[in-house]
Parts: structure tokens; sequence; C-alpha cells
């Protein structure tokens, strides 16, 4: 590992290209940069192994609603998923094992959290602070992922429960639930997993539900060892397999982006689900959406709802006033004795605290420019005031229908093809053009007016302050693939080496 090789010194290091992060996206950098002869660069992961969120959300229940056919790399096909949909130790084993076969692990120094990044103009280098000290880099990429800080509530009396309250991307599996009451905040993906997963073997069950789900029927099945064997031996079935969930999954995006009473078709199945499974009329009020299907995350379970059905589950559709040393009080005066707390209240997404580390060229860190301006980028890769540093999974990446996976290799594209481009140019800084930036985003948005996500009646951690959507990439995925095929120099100010070599100063130049 390098933090060996870095021994006790805290003495800054450079390299060429520092990657921040390792889940999937960064990760999948790493090997590209490898597989086209970059050597001189790192990756810093503040955890003990790749994987990020596979890594951190170990909570019972933790599964894909993602088919893993689609959710893996393109380059790294797996034709030995167990099932459908996998759980997540099988998505770490997997992870772990790309990291393995690809040889990148050496490239990565674990337990180091970067604390500061700051763009120094003198040197065009960014200077990143981490727990294990300093390094420079020619160029820095952003892998931190945007579901990766847990966003705890700011309820009244949290801090003095005196039973144990942890949040679902930090499950504390020291904290042994059986026979226990227990409270379980939230009703959203990891929620929906949780609560089946541990209402067996609790005395009682208290779900706090803010928004009632949309639920869709979850097709997941054990693979039989022949499909497996075929998936392995017959060339080109497993990737024919996946080209039609693909395609299935991206029929979606008529729904979700531009045409949103297309989501009827949807929305009907959900409710004969929610029919079938929810006998009691009741509890059927209760956990009955009214939103739009797809505005919020549609999510996809067969035993969410006979979970709620259960004698020792309730749902509470109150709000929660406070919570007190041994219970939570709601907003109707009633007081539920509790013993542990799960916290499933989703990340900061538009509110990362990794924006307040990064300071671009004028000084202002991301987040002030994010407060400021809302959260914008270029292509989710690159950001106007911050030279030379590159984005994966940045603004308006993600998706409601469909593998992120699909989206980070396309950005991967972009990246390594812009370092290529720095290297064979013999480049100084590239930094994204603010008019160019602006003009993608009005378009971008133009787009999202008429979606689901915006106009379906449903407040979302999609939309920032501002009513934006500054998450979700608006279109099919494969426009966004098209879009970053290659690293397009004109969008981008840049200035060269050889020139600062010739003049002695820093020459700006607007490449065409
Ligand atoms: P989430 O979707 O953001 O859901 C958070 C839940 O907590 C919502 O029900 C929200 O209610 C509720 N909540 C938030 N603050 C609250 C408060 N102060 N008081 C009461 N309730 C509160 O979070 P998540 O379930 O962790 O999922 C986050 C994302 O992770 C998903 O959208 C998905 O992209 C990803 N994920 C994926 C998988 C997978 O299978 N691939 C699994 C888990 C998670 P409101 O709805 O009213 O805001």
């Amino acid at each position: 590992m390098v933090s060996m090789a870095l021994g006790s010194d805290r003495e800054s290091r450079h390299v060429h290209v520092l990657i921040v992060g390792s889940g999937f996206s960064g990760l999948g950098m790493a090997i590209r940069l490898a597989q086209q002869g970059v050597r001189d660069y790192l990756v810093l992961e503040r955890g003990n192994d790749v994987g990020g969120t596979w890594r951190d959300n170990t909570y019972p229940g933790a599964a894909c609603d993602v088919p893993s056919q689609l959710y893996s790399y393109s380059f790294a096909l797996n034709p030995d998923w167990s099932r459908s949909f996998s759980k997540q130790p099988e998505i770490q084993r997997y992870i772990q094992g790309v990291a393995d076969r690809y040889g990148v692990r050496d490239k990565h120094i674990f337990d180091c959290e970067m604390t500061e990044a700051r763009w120094d103009s003198d040197t065009a280098h960014w200077q990143v602070h981490t727990s294990k000290g300093t390094f420079t880099a020619d160029i820095l990429i952003s892998a931190v992922g945007a579901l990766c800080e847990p966003n705890l509530p700011d309820i009244k009396g949290i801090n003095t429960f005196q039973g144990k309250v942890f949040h679902s991307a930090r499950w504390d599996h020291e904290a042994d639930l059986t026979g226990k009451r227990v409270a379980v905040i939230g009703t959203g993906a990891s929620a929906i997993q949780i609560v089946p997963s541990i209402a067996p073997k609790v005395a009682r069950l208290d779900l706090y539900q803010r928004t009632a789900p949309w639920l869709l029927p979850r097709n997941d099945r054990p693979y039989t060892s022949a499909e497996r064997f075929v998936f392995e031996h017959v060339p080109g079935v497993q990737r024919l397999y996946r080209a039609g969930i693909y395609a299935a999954r991206e029929a979606q995006v008529i729904g979700l982006a531009k045409f949103p009473p297309a989501m009827l078709v949807l929305e009907t199945i959900a409710r004969a689900k929610l029919r079938s499974q929810v006998r009691d009329s009741r509890l059927r009020e209760k956990v009955t959406p009214n939103f739009r299907i797809g505005c919020k995350r549609m999510l996809v379970s067969n035993d969410y709802y006979p979970a709620l059905g259960r004698d020792n589950v309730d749902v509470v559709t109150d709000g929660i006033a406070e919570i007190r040393a041994g219970s939570i009080v709601t907003t109707d005066g009633a007081e539920r004795e509790v013993d542990a707390i799960v916290v499933a209240t989703g990340f900061h997404v538009t509110d990362s605290p990794a924006y307040e580390t990064i300071t671009g060229r004028d000084g202002r860190t991301l987040a002030e420019v994010f407060e400021a301006e809302g959260q914008q980028g270029y292509k989710g890769s690159a950001i106007a005031g911050y030279p030379n540093l590159f984005f994966l999974l940045g603004p308006n990446v993600g998706l409601g229908h469909t593998s992120i996976v699909y989206m980070i290799e396309s950005q991967i594209a972009y990246i390594a093809d812009a370092v290529a481009t720095i290297d064979r140019r013999g480049l100084r800084t590239v930094e994204v053009r603010k008019d160019v930036q602006d003009s993608f985003n009005r378009t971008l948005q133009g787009k999202l007016v008429r979606s689901v996500w915006n106009t379906g009646g449903c407040a979302s951690w999609y939309l920032d302050k501002y009513g934006n959507n500054t998450t979700l990439w608006p279109d099919f995925t494969f426009r966004f693939r098209k879009l970053l095929e290659k690293f397009d120099v004109p969008a981008y100010e840049t200035t060269t080496r050889s020139r600062d070599i010739e003049a002695g100063a820093e020459s700006k130049v607007v490449a065409g």
C-alpha cells in the first residue's frame, strides 16, 4: 500500500493526477488511467477499503435496486452474480475483486481523508491537505460520490437520547436489536430495506414516515447454474442480456423526463401492488403517496408492505416534535418509548460538506459558489473557477431509473481523454469557460422544466434551495455518453507549459 511508502513523514508529495475517493467512480478512474499508461497517480480513500457507498452501507437488507448485470463495469462483467438484484456483500466483493484483478490497490492510500484542496495559481497545482500529509497535484479528480455524507435530522433532543442511535449508512453492528423497541426514521430506499429485515426480530418497530413512497415490484430471483454457465461460456449472451435490461430501463426516461403523464402506467402497477399487499384500509390510506410516481426515487420491494402489516409494526405519520432520553414525542402529543433509533434520513447531496473543503482560483470554496449561484457544472465533470479539477458524479449526473455505473463510465472516458489531451498538448491549465457552463445549464434546466421531478408535486433532494434540479440528468443516458465521448477543448480556457517557458509568464489562450 502506498501509505507504507509515505511512512511517517508528512512532507508534501507531488503527483500528476490525484483521485479522491475509491468507490465505483474513483476505482474505475484509476483503472482507466493505468490502462492508458498514466503511472504518476494516486488514489486517496478515507475508508480502509475500496467500495465507497457499498463498503459503508452494511445495514440489514442492503441490496441494489438496479439489476447487477447492469450495475457493474462494462469492462468487468461478472457471470457469477448469484441473483438478479445482488445484496451489498456480493457487490462489495465484486468491487474488491475488480481492484485486485486490475492491480490498482497499490496506488491507494487508505484511511486518508482529504481535509482541504486549494488551487495555487502560481504553481498551477492543487494543494491537498489530508489526514496523512500534504500532496500537490497537476490534476485533481473528485470521486467522493453524492451519497456519502449522512444527513442527520435536526430533531429537538436527539442528542439527549440514552439508547443507541445510528444512521443507516453507519450501522452499529454491536447494537443487538433483538427484542428491542426500535424507531426507524425515514421511508426512503434504505429504510424500505431495513424495515422488513429487522421487523421479525424486534419487539416493536415504529416507522416514522414523513412522505409515503411509491413502490414497484422487485423482480428478484437467484440465477440458475445453467444461466451462469451460459453467461460465462457462450459469447455475447451476457452482453445481450445486459443490453436488454438497459433498453427496458431507458424507456422510463420518456415518462420521467419528457412526458410525465406516461408515468401513469407505472403508477397503475404501483397502485395495484399497494391494493394487493395492504388489505387494511387505514394502513393503506397512510402509505398511499400523494404525488406523481417518479417525482421521488421509485422504490422496489416485495417485503416492505407485508412488514408494515405485522402486529409489531406501527407506521407513525405525525411529525416528530421531540426526542427524549427514552422516547419519541410526536406533534399530536403521543409519547412512544423506544430503546434504539435508526436514522434512515438520507445524505447531504446538494449541500455536501466536501464542497467546503475545495477552494478555487478566486479563493471561494465550492460551497460558497453553490450557495451564491446554485450547484452547477459542465457535463457534471468540471466547474468554472476550478482549473484542472474534474468531477465524477458532479452536478446533474444522478439518475432515477438505471445504473449510475453507466454514467460513471461515460465520465471516466471524458476525464481520461482530458488527461491525455493535457499531456499531449503540454497544457498547464484547463478551466471550463463560464459562458459555456452557463449555456449548458440553461439547456439542462430547460429540459428539466417539464420533467416529473420538477412537476410531480413532491419535495425531494433532487432540487436545491432555488428549486433547480441540480442532481439528475434530464435525458436518455446514451445522450450523456455521446456528449462526453471526447474532451472538448474549445469549451475550456487553457494555458500551455511551453509558452510559460518561452515567455517566462503565464499565457492565457482560448484553444480553438
Ligand atoms: P432518502 O431517499 O433521502 O430518504 C430519506 C428519508 O428520510 C425520506 O423518507 C425522508 O422523508 C426522511 N427524512 C429526512 N429527514 C427527515 C426528518 N428530519 N424527519 C423525518 N423524516 C426525515 O435516503 P435513503 O433512503 O438513504 O436513500 C438515499 C439514496 O441512496 C436513494 O435515493 C438512492 O439513490 C440510494 N440508495 C440506493 C439503494 C439501492 O438499492 N441502489 C439503496 C439505498 C439507497 P421525505 O421523503 O419526506 O423527505
